[in-house]
């Protein structure tokens, strides 16, 4: 396992072999505008583009088809994840609905248990209605995944870690899999980002981000991310978000690459105080559960080692009760107590009253989403000062 900053040699990507992720985030080869020398991508904030030559039309003609800023942002990712292609998207779940259209009636999927809520709101309220069907199953165990395969089987989805239990799904054998069985696998890498985890390389066909977390970074930006693994898959994401129209903004497409700058430094400092705030709660008597893959008793930390270089800044951990739960979120003074994650400010996070608010209490449960769980994304405050603020707020009185 490296530590921050000493990362291992990614792949090679668009931008010229040897050249490590963190020079990458920099040097990802729209990062200087070739017209002026500006030193940043300009914001195209234009709906149509002129045809100086209606023989010759220009590589630009319409923005939901294509605009420079946004074609920055996308050139982007792809170099970052190691694929052919990207996308962005006006949200996560646009991002994540756009390429479930790849999918027509009569198709089934096999879908992580615990996935992003909306990702499973999406697939059970939404695509059912279209005859496209999901079965959810516990990823960690391989034997589920195998089990849950129909002929009419087209994809495998998984998200990992996943949230909030941080379970981990081994992306390699799954993907490998899945090719076999003519399926394509897709994964949601929201939590670790390409700083920490690229699937690509493991295999996996399709990467998908909510870049609203950390590759935004600030809390200031809702958008999506799509790479591909080929030019044949490019070409279908690039056609249906064209046609669905599910694309991210110039203005926004923007702000989300000057955050991506910053993501490696921010990955790693959150991390650092990640682990020691696992390692804090751990021992601590009066906390029931902490789930975190880097702690060494976590069920998943071999598979967590094996395909990323790194943890992640999210802990989540259970007070034991929701009346705790409760005290805890209205004591803290330091994080946001909100939805979301991955920002430079620490988010504190009540699933079941939150993100899982709409899932019976059993379906909860079972998924170890109890009523005293909370989820912390570790954000750039001091480590120290974000300790002591959760135990004066853990503290009974
Ligand atoms: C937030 C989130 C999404 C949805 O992204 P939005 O940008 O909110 O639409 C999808 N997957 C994961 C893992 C997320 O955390």
């Amino acid at each position: 396992m490296s530590d921050a900053g000493q990362h291992q040699q990614g792949n090679e990507g668009q931008n010229g072999p040897g050249k490590k992720f963190d020079t990458k985030l920099i040097h990802f080869g729209n990062e200087v505008d070739a017209a002026t020398g500006a030193s940043s991508v300009p914001i195209y904030q234009v709906s149509t583009f002129h045809h100086h030559d209606i023989f010759n039309p220009p590589e630009y003609d319409y923005s939901r088809s294509g605009n420079p800023t946004r074609q920055a942002l996308e050139d982007y990712i792809a170099v970052l994840e190691g694929g052919e292609q990207g996308f962005a998207f006006s949200s996560g779940m646009s991002a994540i609905s756009t390429t479930f259209m790849l999918f027509s009636a009569g198709d089934h999927l096999i879908v992580t248990e615990d996935v992003y809520g909306g990702t499973y709101r999406l697939l059970t309220n939404i695509l059912s209605r279209l005859n496209i069907e999901a079965t959810f199953v516990d990823m960690t165990n391989f034997e589920n995944v195998k089990a849950a395969l129909k002929p009419n089987t087209k994809a495998v989805y998984m998200e990992t870690p996943s949230n909030p239990t941080l379970k981990i799904t081994d992306m390699a054998l799954i993907a490998a899999w899945g090719r076999e069985h003519d399926l394509l696998s897709i994964v949601d890498n929201t939590f670790m980002t390409p700083y920490y985890q690229r699937p690509i390389e493991l295999g996996v066909d399709i990467v998908l981000h909510s870049a609203t977390k950390f590759l935004g970074g600030h809390s200031d930006v809702l958008a999506g991310l799509a790479v591909a693994r080929s030019e044949s898959l490019g070409r279908r994401l690039k056609f249906l978000q064209n046609g669905l129209g599910t694309v991210l903004g110039a203005q926004d497409s923007w702000l989300l690459m000057r955050g991506m700058k910053t993501l490696g430094a921010r990955m790693a400092h959150s991390e650092i105080s990640a682990r020691k705030l696992a390692d804090w709660l751990n021992q601590r008597k009066d906390i029931d559960a902490v789930f975190y893959p880097g702690l060494p008793d976590h069920p998943g930390r071999d598979v967590q080692e094996k395909q990323s270089t790194g943890y992640g800044a999210v802990v989540s951990f259970d007070v034991g009760s929701g009346e705790r739960a409760k005290q805890v979120l209205s004591k803290v003074k330091l994080p946001l107590v909100a939805v979301s994650l991955g920002a430079v400010e620490s988010i504190l996070s009540y699933p079941a009253m939150m993100s899982h608010a709409s899932m019976p209490r059993e379906v909860r449960h079972e998924r170890g989403i109890t009523d005293g769980l909370l989820r912390f994304s570790v954000g750039l405050e001091d480590i120290d000062d974000l300790i002591a603020d959760l135990e004066q707020a853990l503290e009974n009185n």
